[in-house]
This record gives C-alpha cells, structure tokens and sequence, in this order.
C-alpha cells in the first residue's frame, strides 16, 4: 500500500527516518509523503531521509518550548499541535491524497511532543480525510520510570481512538542489556522499519513478476479496518540453498525427482517461517487468539514462495488464533537475499504488557499527585529553621 507518514516528535522523526532508509535500501515504495513534526529543532536536524522541506517545528511562540521541546509533558504536546495546526496542514497539502492509501501517524508514548501531539494529528487527519488514518506507536521500556509509563498510559487511550488501528511496538521487549541507549533505539528502529514495511508495502509493484497469490493492497487495508491495537510477527530466512530456479536447471538432468522434494522443502520452508515468526517476538508480545483478524504476507524471490505451504501455514494460524478471518499473500521481490515473513495480528485484545503499563502509571499517578500535594510544606520545611528563631530578610 501506499502510505503518507508523519512521525511526530523525536522517537516518531527517527522511526520515520528509518522506514525511508530501509526502503531505499530494499527498494520498496511504502512512503509517498513523509514528515516529520517536532517542538526540539535540533531533533529535527538530526534526521537523514526526512526531506529538509518537510520538517515542520511547532510551538515556537509558546513560552515552554520555544524550539527546545515539550519537556516530555504530553499536555505541551497536545496544545501546541492544537495551537499550530495550520502550519502542519499546510505541509500536508502536499500529500498526493489521490496516490494513498492511508496515513500512518508514528510516535513515541513516553514523552511530551509525540505522546500528547500525534493523537491530536491524527483525530485531524481522520476528521479532513476519507482515507484511514493508521498509528504506530512505541510504548516506554519499564524501566524508564513512572512518568513515561503514566504518559503512555494516557496517550494510548486517546491515539487509539482516533485511528482505525495502533500498531505497537514496546521498548521493554525489545531492550538489549549492554546497549547504549542510542545504539539500542538504532537497532530497535531498525526492527521496527523491517516489519512495518515488509508488511505494509506488499502488495506495491516493483517491477517483480506478479505471482499467483501476489497480496494486494486492499487485503491490508481489511485486515487493519478493525479498530484497536496490532502486533507484527516477522522471521526471514537466508536463500543460501539457492534459489528454485537455480535448482530447477540441475533437476532437468535428474528426471524432476529433486523437483519434487524441492516443492516439499519449500512448503516446509514457508509453512515453517510462518510458525517461527508468530512463535518469536512480536511488536508487543499478545495473545495470539485474542486477535480479531490476521494477515500473513511472504515477502522474496517468487521462486521460494509456495502456494501449499501458505495454505498449510493459513490453516495453522487459524487453529492457533480461533479465527477464519485469515488473509494471506506474497510480495514478489525479484532482487530479495532473504525470505521473510511478517503476521500482522488485528485487534488483539489479551495484551498482559499494556495491563502492566497501567498499572505502573496509576501508581506514578498517584506519586506524582502526593509529592504535589506536599512539596510546598517540604520546601517550608527546608528553608526555614526548626525553632523558627531566623526571620527572612
Ligand atoms: P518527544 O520528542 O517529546 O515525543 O519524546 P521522545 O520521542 O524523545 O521520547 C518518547 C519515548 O519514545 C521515550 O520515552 C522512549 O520510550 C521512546 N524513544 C525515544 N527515542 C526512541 C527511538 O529512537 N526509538 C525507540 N524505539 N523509542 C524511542
């Protein structure tokens, strides 16, 4: 399908940065329109693919930000995307709006400009426009603490509700001991971009033949008209067996026998590639039968894709998930290294991750509300002396 992408604040920008990057290097077309908001100018500098033109700062004339970000108070985020909403209009004029499919609204939950900014954007974009109007949003690590937590909460709520489905990813899943922070987003950022795009760009033509079951964009479309919060599973395999073509020439001179029990290595291989990638991590790990509706998309040269092992890997995913609601197609591409899969599993309802992230925000609620209530006698307490004998000047 094609998309026009906004990434709002600094998380939102960097994922955005990193879909165009992944697809320029794979050659795919997802992004039709990208830009990037944000209230911190330098964050916006920092990017690479975003174009310069297309980087919109907002909240210049607010006296808490004035260029320097939302001091992750999702409050900030959300009035200064109320308060500048013409400008961030006025860049979307550019968005081919007859060439899309839908909008993709990207953000970080934890912070300030992203968490309050981008479900506001999105309620816009769905009020202005017939087009759906997708979210991605990266939840916080646990460990970043109760204010992250308590801000991600809350935005969940809203950006959920504005967009006809959030794709999530969680930081705590994803997080790697040892990373640098950076180098650690840089890497997760990168997952992020591999799933999104491997499964949102099927069905986009890149000269590739088409094949048999090539999935289309609609089928994606479907599958996410379900309101809600999403989850991706992704595997991939290498091709360092060759590819069938390859193959096909040696069993010419072995009267077809390899060909044969090439077909079977191959509905192994794609019916396996399928159980692996919704047995690993997911985007935000799920219940996989809580979900609504499911799509399975397979993703690489069309002379590894086949038709017995999708529907074999079709038949399982519906005994795991209890659903019928099953879609499943392959993206040719031609020039693809690997064979890859990505699930997409609509509307899950059973997300143990998310229960634990309220209640890590009702409980830094609560702090937040107790340290307010006694900060002014702790800081009466600090400057003046116990007996009471100073007197200020
Ligand atoms: P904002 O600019 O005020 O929207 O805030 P940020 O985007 O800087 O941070 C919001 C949250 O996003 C943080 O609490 C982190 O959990 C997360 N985050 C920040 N940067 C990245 C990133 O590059 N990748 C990922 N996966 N998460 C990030």
């Amino acid at each position: 399908m094609n998309l026009a992408v906004i990434g709002f604040g600094n998380a939102g920008g960097k994922v955005v940065d990193k879909l165009l990057a992944f697809e320029s290097n794979t050659g795919r077309s997802l992004c039709r329109f990208a830009l990037a908001v944000n209230s911190a100018e330098i964050d916006l500098a920092k990017l690479d693919y975003v174009p310069r033109d297309n980087r919109i700062l907002i909240g210049q004339t607010d006296q808490r930000v004035k260029g320097r970000g939302a001091g992750a108070d999702p409050e900030v985020g959300a009035t200064i995307a109320r308060q500048d909403h013409h400008e961030i209009e006025r860049a979307m004029d550019g968005v081919p709006i007859h060439d899309i499919d839908g909008f993709l609204v990207v953000a970080g939950l934890g912070g300030g400009t992203g968490s309050g900014g981008a479900p506001v954007l999105a309620e816009t974009l769905s009020d202005r426009y017939a087009e759906p109007v997708y979210g991605l949003g990266v939840l916080p690590s646990a460990d970043e603490g109760g204010r992250p937590a308590f801000n991600a909460a809350r935005s969940l709520t809203s950006f959920t509700e504005a967009t006809e489905n959030l794709v999530l990813f969680d930081n705590d899943t994803w997080r790697q001991h040892g990373d640098s922070v950076e180098m650690g987003y840089d890497r997760t950022n990168e997952e992020i971009a591999r799933r999104v795009v491997t499964l949102l760009a099927a069905g986009e033509l890149d000269g590739s033949q088409i094949s048999e079951a090539a999935m289309d964009s609609s089928d994606v479309k479907r599958t996410l008209a379900t309101g809600g919060v999403s989850s991706i599973a992704f595997a991939s395999s290498s091709l360092e067996s060759g590819t069938r073509e390859g193959k096909g020439l040696i069993s010419r001179f072995t009267n077809g026998h390899d060909e044969d029990r090439d077909e079977s290595d191959l509905t192994m291989k794609v019916h396996g590639l399928v159980r692996k990638a919704v047995k690993s991590r997911l985007t935000i790990p799920a219940e996989i039968d809580s979900a609504e509706r499911s799509l399975i998309v397979v993703s690489g040269p069309p002379s590894e894709f086949s038709q017995k092992g999708m529907r074999r890997a079709r038949e399982w995913l519906e005994r795991e998930t209890d659903s019928v609601e099953i879609l499943a197609g392959d993206d040719p591409r031609e020039r693809a290294d690997r064979l890859s899969v990505a699930v997409l599993l609509s509307n899950v309802t059973r997300v143990d991750r998310i229960d634990a992230l309220q209640d890590q925000a009702v409980d830094a609620k609560s702090n937040i509300q107790n340290q307010a209530d006694t900060r002014e006698d702790e800081i009466d307490d600090l400057i003046t002396d116990d007996s009471g004998e100073l007197d200020p000047i």
